[in-house]
């Protein structure tokens, strides 16, 4: 799949451009007085004005910064939307969208999302009294036997974290429609050059642009892209008034990472696939987590909504928790890190890492057990990769 260029990465005839020129040159533009080809990194607070009350469309960087304003035309863009928000994390843009609800609201969420989702509802917003539910959104029936008339938002993730779970983005979006409840897809583990929820009918995007979108692992950042002007005029009021904004700096260099996201990607998808088919049929492996494998139970359906199937690999070994440990610690080409979606290949252990937040028992219920790692898959050479896993396999279990 990822060899055919001239394949359809969100490309619709409105488009002038295909996804791989968008990436490089949407939000874009050289300067006019210099002709320098890169957006400059506005170090800049505050601007001056030709009248009182009379500016050039910048007042203050919080408000808005020129070089924030490229990345998030090029976010939007690259999602198929036309409005976009940058924020300075990840959880800045989550916080986001929770600021747009009130006590008493309810909100259902995929049962594996990312830990910090997880910690930001349940730690911080359920003492405002807002409810979450966490389901198995795989099943859009159990989605379903969720929804409340309280129920204002529907957080979907997919693939989940880390379980590579999918959720039927079309029919969860139909769903909370239905219920008159916003849509939010975070789409940080897919990206839009593989997955486009916008076009799925969700009502905003949210991503963490510090994993695949930077793509280096040097700089955190976070966006909300929507194609509903009401609802992007509330982000942007909470992104103003709460004021968990990027500097440029962060927001040059996550303009510089979506520039090669296509071709990042590619090569992420590719190494990925090639460890996934080998870990399948590995003595050491009891499953294979990956929705590329024919053994995927949602294969099918992700083949519909992507493009190609990602580079986060999940693998549950036949081992205890320390066991699973000593594996991790192992490796040489693959760090022992948490995070994601940076060119180098990083090993984690859910169960003691990104997921420690989850009770024990919640962990377990939601299958993430003790031998379970997760690897995201870097552009390095694949057979560095695999022999890195099996060398580390040999020396840490018994
Ligand atoms: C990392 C991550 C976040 C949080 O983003 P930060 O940039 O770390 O704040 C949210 N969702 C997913 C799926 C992530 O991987």
């Amino acid at each position: 799949m990822s060899d055919q260029t001239n394949e359809s990465h969100g490309d619709n005839e409105s488009d002038q451009f295909r996804f791989e020129t968008r990436s490089i040159h949407a939000g874009q533009e050289p300067d006019e007085e210099t002709g320098a080809l890169m957006t400059p990194i506005h170090a800049n607070s505050t601007y001056e004005q030709d009248a009182p009350g009379d500016h050039r469309g910048y007042e203050y960087s919080r408000t808005g910064n020129p070089t924030r304003t490229d990345l998030e035309a090029n976010v939007a863009d690259l999602e198929g939307g036309e409005y976009g928000r940058a924020f300075s994390s990840g959880m800045g843009a989550i916080n986001t969208v929770l600021n747009l609800l009130e006590s008493g609201d309810h909100v259902v969420a995929s049962e594996d999302v990312y830990g910090g989702t997880h910690r930001i509802f349940t730690q911080v917003y359920e003492q405002y009294d807002l409810e979450f539910d966490f389901v198995d959104m795989t099943d859009v029936a159990e989605t379903e036997a969720a929804m409340r008339e309280a129920t204002e938002l529907v957080w979907v993730e997919t693939p989940t974290n880390p379980l590579l779970n999918v959720v039927d983005i079309e029919a969860t979006a139909d769903l909370a429609d239905e219920y008159g409840a916003l849509s939010v897809v975070d789409n940080t583990f897919a990206t839009p050059y593989l997955q486009r929820p916008l076009e799925l009918g969700a009502d905003a995007v949210c991503h963490s642009l510090t994993k695949y979108m930077g793509g280096h692992s040097d700089v955190v950042g976070g966006a909300l892209v929507t194609n509903d002007e009401d609802l992007d005029e509330r982000f942007g009021f909470y992104q103003n008034s709460v004021g968990a904004t990027p500097g440029p700096h962060e927001c040059f260099l996550v303009l510089r990472g979506t520039k090669t996201l296509p071709v990042r990607m590619d090569r992420h998808c590719e190494n990925a696939r090639t460890l996934a088919d080998w870990l399948q049929s590995h003595d050491a492996v009891n499953r294979v987590y990956y929705p590329g494998l024919d053994s995927h139970p949602d294969h099918d359906l992700a083949s519909e909504q992507m493009d190609d199937f990602g580079g986060m690999v999940s693998f549950e070994l036949d081992a205890s928790l320390e066991e699973t440990a000593e594996v991790v610690s192992e490796t040489d080409v693959f760090t022992l890190a948490e995070s994601l979606g940076g060119v180098e290949s990083l090993i984690e252990q859910p169960a003691t890492m990104t997921h420690a937040a989850i009770p024990a028992e919640e962990r377990e219920a939601a299958g993430l057990r003790d031998g379970l790692i997760r690897a995201s898959v870097g552009i390095e050479h694949v057979e560095d990769l695999q022999a890195d896993l099996q060398q580390a396999f040999e020396a840490g279990l018994n």
